[in-house]
């Protein structure tokens, strides 16, 4: 049986289903093992339609945990290449068969997905071949932004992809999720990125990763220092939200090392004023005229 546990309740009006969209973080982790916090996964639920942003380690599990069979999930939008953010794709697509997934999945990524997709189809081909007539199977519909326009439409949901500013890699993208009057920015993986804050600047709620550490770690370690290069630092996000003025932040993807997220918030709550919070598995949020935040637990 499914519980919801209330945590929080903000801007209380009147509000109906159909008027809400929902996010639920199925992984919130990094490419590090976590049993607590898998990777990184969000499913965006409104009406009929739901959508996958990213599909780390575990999101097969979690959609399961919550009681989806996966038969709506039919848009997955990759934020780049790293493995943790694509690592249960083949998972998800080849449960989606065992489930008798009918319609194919589309999935739209960076510059690269094609081969992706295609490779996993030709990794599986075998396990594919044995288990289904010809052809007789829910495919991967891959395609990436670059052929795509700047957005995508899914009944009220609107899906915007711009590039955010992940090191060296040049194909790594954030999402702009517009629904009615409501907006939400997912960063992805970046730095301090101009593009997510012209897309968070007044929005309602604003997924961010940050990167976080010790300061001895970080004086002792060549290697992380690099990795802070790539990812946002507590200062670079306090200017980001003191610019975009969010009504809600939730740190999502946090790599933290010898520090806690408690200390992570306390800081930032010394030079940013505004409501932030860390996101957390099977946290899940409704937007509609109110912002409520609760835990989907089995
Ligand atoms: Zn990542
Ligand atoms: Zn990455």
């Amino acid at each position: 049986m499914i519980k919801y546990f209330f945590i929080i309740f903000l801007i209380t009006t009147n509000t109906f289903a159909s008027d809400v969209i929902n996010f639920t973080f199925l992984g919130t982790g990094t490419p590090r093992p976590n049993i607590d916090k898998l990777g990184p996964s969000i499913l965006i639920k409104n009406s009929n339609h739901e959508i996958l942003l990213d599909v780390g380690r575990g999101t097969s599990i979690r959609l399961n945990q919550i009681g989806n069979n996966f038969s709506k999930v039919n848009n997955v939008y990759i934020s780049h290449l790293h493995y943790d953010h694509i690592i249960g794709l083949a998972d998800f697509w080849l449960t989606s068969n065992l489930w008798q997934k009918k319609e194919n999945i589309n999935i739209y990524g960076p510059k690269g997905i094609k081969k992706l997709c295609q490779n996993i189809t030709n990794s599986y081909a075998e396990d594919i071949n044995y288990r289904y007539e010809k052809n007789n199977y829910s495919k991967l519909n891959c395609d990436s932004y670059d052929n795509l326009g700047m957005t995508v439409k899914h009944g009220k949901i609107n899906v915007e992809f711009f590039k955010n500013s992940h090191g060296h890699i040049e194909e790594s993208y954030g999402f702009k999720v517009r629904f009615k009057n409501k907006s939400v920015v997912y960063s992805g993986d970046t730095s301090y990125s101009q593009n997510v804050i012209d897309a968070a600047k007044g929005c309602d709620i604003l997924i961010h990763e940050v990167i976080a550490s010790s300061k001895k770690l970080y004086d002792n370690n060549d290697k992380l220092r690099k990795v802070f290069k790539t990812h946002t630092d507590i200062n670079q996000l306090i200017k980001i939200l003191n610019i975009t003025n969010p009504k809600l932040t939730i740190l999502n993807h946090a790599l933290l090392f010898g520090i806690s997220e408690s200390k992570v918030l306390n800081k930032i709550k010394k030079e940013y004023n505004g409501d932030i919070i860390f996101a957390k598995d099977l946290m899940s949020v409704d937007l509609g005229n109110e912002i409520s935040i609760f835990n989907i637990i089995k």
